[in-house]
């Protein structure tokens, strides 16, 4: 029997409205003090701590937290519109990216009073930046298979592995390492958790994976008997693999996985506005289509969140087809415009298309491949 995706039409609130204005009004002002300018994937690349900063005094940051932890109390919906504008203007968002995203959501789940205490207010700040510990030299869709290792010792642990493909590891303060706490049993799910490591403890080599532009994102970290206490342990000792799926669900349900290459489809609806050439009227036509309906789906991903019910299933599916969207309008304008992209341009549109075909390889791959979330999407529907 198949079953239902429950995916709410979301109408967005007057206050969201509002809020939109504002953060359009910011971006207004940044760009005219050129503070940035306008950039593909903006979330991954565009690493700018003095905009977070900014960012975290507006209260832009941490938004759904709550007040007791430096948040801002506000919903789900106005953080969704925050983001959209962030993104949808090509801003330098990468550092505090993952902090506000998904660490804080998963410290507020599972993390101790401590822990809250601690971070969550640097989170919202802007100050205190995160790297995601997951994949490994051997493991990348099969987590379970992961290696790095946790032993207890006295009055904390001892870590001993390797994680890869760390995104900014070399500018974030700390990582959260998902590593094996207990010995493999038949149930491969089992005995994992979650533990944050500060990057400047002894023991912890960072070494950078440049991409094929020389452009230093990804990182391979080393863990040799890293020593971290207790209290560093997220959650429950063994409840890892639980804690990550929840973790993932924040990971793949924002705007950020249609939105990465919209300041290339902005500039060449820009350049080609007086163009009489049908196609180039049917490819706009057909992308809008797209953007928009993905658009509702990821509000509504957003709605599920401010309900407080899991979005497993349909962050996976707006994951799935919006990374596919990111990648075609990156392909459909290359086919259409006859131009030579270059990161060194003094054309913002050439730079623009150049950052979308260096980083498209990556959409498809980074929070869960193509196929393994097909996996989840028919096993959630009961079809596999
Ligand atoms: C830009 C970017 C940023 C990233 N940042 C981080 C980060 O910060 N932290 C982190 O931990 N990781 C990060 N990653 C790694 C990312 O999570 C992995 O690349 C991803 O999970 C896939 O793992 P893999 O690269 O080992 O590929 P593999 O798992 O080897 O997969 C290779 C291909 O085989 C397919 N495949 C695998 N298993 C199956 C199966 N059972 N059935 C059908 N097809 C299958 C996959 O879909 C994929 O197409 C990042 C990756 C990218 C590209």
């Amino acid at each position: 029997m198949f079953k239902e995706l429950q995916l709410p039409f979301v109408e967005l609130p007057k206050s969201a409205e509002e809020l939109r204005a504002e953060v359009r009004d910011f971006i207004k002002e940044e760009l005219a003090s050129k503070s940035f300018a306008p950039q593909c994937d903006s979330w991954l690349g565009g690493f700018d701590p003095e905009f977070s900063l900014k960012l975290g005094k507006r209260g832009w940051l941490g938004m759904t937290f709550p007040k007791k932890y430096g948040g801002h109390e506000r919903t789900a919906l106005e953080r969704f519109v925050v983001t959209e504008e962030l993104l949808a203007a090509g801003a330098p968002v990468a550092a505090h990216w993952i902090a506000d995203r998904q660490t804080g959501p998963l410290l507020l789940k599972f993390g101790s009073e401590e822990q809250k205490q601690k971070y969550l207010p640097k989170y919202a700040n802007g100050e205190w930046f995160v790297a995601i510990g997951l994949s490994e030299p051997n493991s990348g869709s099969d987590l379970a298979s992961v290696s790095t290792k946790a032993e207890r010792i006295d009055g904390g642990w001892r870590i001993n592995g390797s994680k890869i493909w760390t995104s900014g590891a070399h500018r974030a303060h700390q990582i959260i390492v998902f590593c094996r706490t207990e010995p493999r049993t038949e149930d491969r799910r089992a005995g994992f958790s979650q533990i944050i490591v500060d990057l400047s403890t002894p023991g912890v080599t960072v070494r950078p994976i440049r991409l094929m532009n020389g452009e230093h994102h990804f990182n391979e970290v080393i863990f040799e008997d890293v020593e971290v206490p207790d209290y560093m342990v997220i959650g429950t000792t063994g409840n890892g693999w639980k804690q990550v799926m929840a973790d993932l669900a924040f990971e793949r349900s924002g705007p950020e996985r249609f939105l990465s290459t919209f300041p290339l489809f902005k500039e060449f609806i820009r350049i080609v506005g007086e163009s009489r050439d049908k196609s180039v009227h049917v490819a706009i036509g057909n992308l809008t289509t797209r953007l928009w309906t993905l658009r509702h789906m990821s509000l509504g991903v957003a709605g599920l969140l401010e309900k407080g019910q899991s979005p497993e299933i349909a962050a996976a599916l707006v994951k799935d087809l919006g990374t596919q969207f990111e990648k075609d309008v990156t392909e459909t304008i290359r086919l259409l415009v006859s131009i030579i992209p270059s990161e060194t341009s003094d054309s913002r549109f050439e730079v623009l298309m150049a950052e979308a075909i260096l980083h498209a390889p990556g959409f498809t791959l980074r929070g869960g491949a193509t196929e393994i979330l097909r996996g989840i999407i028919a096993r959630g529907l009961g079809v596999r």
